[in-house]
């Protein structure tokens, strides 16, 4: 089984998915994974994408290294692991492409779903998990924790509202996709505490899997 966790940086994807990862290890054959870098290729693609570049990526380019990563995570991980009987938990997948490039960039979201279904081959996830909050919140969040992400442009307030307007973008894009994929897409409200939230992601992989 393919769970995918999904939302806007800082949602407590990362945490929520090491925290079912626990719950669920000592009872399943049970994995962690990750976009990009789920992958030896996939570890360089993601340097690539996350810290500054010298020349700024262009938004196709962009597209293409996060679709290369994917196509490499599917054929190497996924479908061998899936094959396997283990269940995977991945942080992030075809959605993200979806509203980071698609809502976020502007780029045609026809174009993407193909490129998706390209990348994947066509397995999607048996569940995914997309954890809602409120922009302005994942963003304060994000300030408190470090992550491996460099700033592709730090500083200034017309650049801090373009960051935001970015970030709420996206957001509607996984409301969208949300209210698309009614079956595969679960929505979880995270304002709630990790605990709560993580309670919540647990009666929702025990309704939806429960032997
Ligand atoms: O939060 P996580 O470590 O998964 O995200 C890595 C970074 O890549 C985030 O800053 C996110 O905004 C960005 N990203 C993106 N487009 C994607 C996937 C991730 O811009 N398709
Ligand atoms: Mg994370």
């Amino acid at each position: 089984r393919l769970i995918v966790f999904e939302g806007v940086e800082g949602c407590g994807k990362t945490t929520q998915l090491q925290r079912s990862y626990q719950w669920l290890k000592p009872s399943f054959p049970v994995i962690v994974t990750r976009e990009p870098g789920g992958t030896h290729l996939g570890s360089d693609l993601r340097q690539l994408l996350l810290n500054i570049p010298e020349q700024p990526i262009y938004n196709s380019t962009e597209l293409l290294l996060y679709a290369a990563d994917r196509a490499q995570h599917v054929e190497e991980l996924l479908k061998p692991e899936l094959a396997n009987g283990t269940m995977i938990l991945c942080d992030r997948y075809v959605d993200s492409t979806m509203a980071y490039q698609g809502y976020g960039r502007g780029l045609s979201r026809s174009l993407i779903e193909q490129l998706n279904t390209i990348a994947t081959g066509g397995l999607e996830s048996d569940l995914t998990i997309w954890l809602d909050i409120d922009v302005a919140v994942s963003l304060a969040r994000k300030q408190q924790h470090t992550s491996d992400r460099v700033p592709r442009s730090t500083g200034g307030d017309r650049i801090e509202q373009e960051k935001i307007d970015f970030h709420r973008r996206v957001q509607q894009g996984y409301t969208e996709l949300a209210q698309a994929n009614p079956q595969r897409i679960v929505r979880i409200d995270a304002s709630y505490s990790e605990a709560e939230v993580q309670e919540q992601i647990q009666q929702i992989l025990m309704q939806r899997f429960p032997e």
